[in-house]
């Protein structure tokens, strides 16, 4: 179990820059947090190896990015009007109101005290208006997953790019939810992203396809540097599956606060699709829909097979980013003891999610020769298209190294007299695992790295 605790991770954050209350001047907002200059980078990289994976690696997904603002029929349809609530318990004495779940023994968790109502649902869906006018013509939501423009994009996309099941349509983006009880920094918060795949199959072959997705997702968060030990696959009972799902397995973490679900992995069947397709009576479907959608499209696909018009079953992977940004902080926070009363901190982080790939740094401050010498090496390393390259002027080169540990930067390259002075031009390397340094000739710099960034 990782030794990492939720306080040094959110001084770590705050400190360097990673994550920051929001609203933090005026107090904070609850449940809402900002991402700084470097969290900004780790949660790009996070985003961009999961499109990497999902959509370049392989030929069978397509990418979306479609509005946060939902037209209220979509979420009446999909169930969530109804549906996508918690049933939530208020304290008589302190006002405060509690998930049902997580009383314990009937006493309040803020008072401890056991007057408290019957538990009742909750809609966690945030409504707004659109347009000037107040009323309920006008409600839209912003969208508790990104998941439903995926199905009501469905025929665009088929139309668009002539799929054929299997497939599946990839989507990453901003949902919103009001959590009852935000808590644990980013693991459950009102604002946050999500990584969602929809894989469209047969009907029939759903279940195999959802042992397919639970396998290859945690291969992923292998590759990502989660090790398997840390991590559990839960099989959700049938009594607490969401309303439309068949079965689901959730990949869980060792976060600092506990085991706990770090991605759901659910078998949506046709019930999405189905509820949003026109003419439901036409396909047989096996969810229990909503009759009569107002629908104007027929959400299916042929089978040329059967010569057959079926609407699809679904699998869906959905991961919070947020969720993977602070599985993976704790998983790299790392405090080593260097001996002789010397300690660090190194973020050990996988080289492709580093924020700062490389630090350039001079080892005088404000010395016009070495200074030039970096800003060159900085313009050539950024034309191998590695990531972020960040130049350094503090002239203490220990303190630029324990920086760069503490955010995980894989390697520093130190600039010199002997740079400037001696033919031909070397520089310093230093590795940021083991604090070895090598010289290399800035002309072998470009393959060096290249080299380096391409090992996993
Ligand atoms: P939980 O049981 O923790 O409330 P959930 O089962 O409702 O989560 P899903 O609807 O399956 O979550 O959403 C898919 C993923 O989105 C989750 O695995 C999680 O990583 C992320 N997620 C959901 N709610 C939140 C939240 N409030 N804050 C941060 N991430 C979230």
């Amino acid at each position: 179990m990782p030794a990492t605790t939720m306080d040094q991770l959110v001084a770590l954050c705050k400190r360097r820059g990673f994550i920051f209350q929001n609203a933090d001047i005026y107090g904070g907002m609850q449940g809402v947090y900002d991402y700084g200059p470097l969290g900004v980078e780790l949660k790009n990289n996070v985003k961009a190896a999961w499109w990497r994976a999902m959509i370049y690696e392989r030929d069978d997904i397509e990418g979306l990015d479609a509005a946060i603002l939902t037209n209220r029929k979509v979420l009446h349809y999909s169930g969530h009007e109804d549906t996508f609530s918690d049933p939530m318990t208020d304290c008589r004495k302190c006002k405060g109101r509690f998930r049902a779940d997580h009383i314990k023994d009937g006493k309040c968790p803020n008072c401890g005290s056991t007057d408290l109502t019957e538990p009742r649902p909750f809609n966690l869906m945030f409504k707004t208006t659109v347009g000037p006018v107040d009323n309920a013509e006008n409600i839209a939501y912003l969208r508790p997953e990104t998941a439903q423009a995926i199905f009501t994009q469905f025929k665009n996309v088929v139309d668009s790019t002539s799929r054929k099941l299997p497939f599946g349509i990839a989507q990453i983006g901003k949902s919103f939810r009001n959590e009852i009880t935000p808590r644990n920094f980013i693991f459950r918060v009102r604002e946050f992203e999500q990584a969602e795949l929809e894989y469209f199959v047969e009907p029939g072959d759903d279940e195999k396809w959802h042992e397919y997705w639970k396998e290859e997702r945690v291969r992923w968060w292998e590759e990502q540097g989660l090790p398997r030990e840390h991590m559990n696959i839960y099989t959700t009972p049938k009594d607490d599956l969401a309303h439309y799902a068949k079965a689901c397995y959730d990949i869980e973490y060792q976060f600092p606060h506990g085991m706990e679900e770090l991605e759901g992995i659910a078998n949506r069947t046709d019930y999405d699709l189905g509820n949003h397709t026109k003419a439901q009576e036409e396909f047989g479907l096996s969810a229990k829909v909503h009759a009569n959608s107002e629908s104007t499209q027929k959400l299916a696909i042929l089978n040329d097979e059967k010569k057959k018009w079926e609407v699809p079953f679904v699998i869906e992977p959905s991961m919070g980013v947020d969720r993977a940004v602070l599985a993976l902080l704790t998983e790299a926070y790392t405090e080593e003891d260097l001996g002789e009363g010397n300690s660090r901190i190194v973020l050990k982080l996988k080289k492709h999610l580093a924020p700062i790939k490389v630090a350039v740094i001079p080892l005088k401050k404000n010395n016009e020769q070495i200074m030039n010498k970096c800003h060159e090496i900085k313009q050539n390393l950024l034309k191998l298209g590695i990531g972020r390259v960040a130049l350094e002027n503090t002239g203490n080169i220990g303190k630029a190294y324990r920086r760069h540990d503490e955010v995980g930067t894989p390697l520093c390259i130190t600039v010199d007299f002997e740079t400037i002075e001696q033919q031909p031009e070397t520089v310093t390397i230093r590795d940021r695992d083991t604090m070895a340094q090598e010289r290399v000739k800035i002309a072998d710099l470009p393959n060096y790295l290249r080299e380096y960034f391409l090992q996993k």
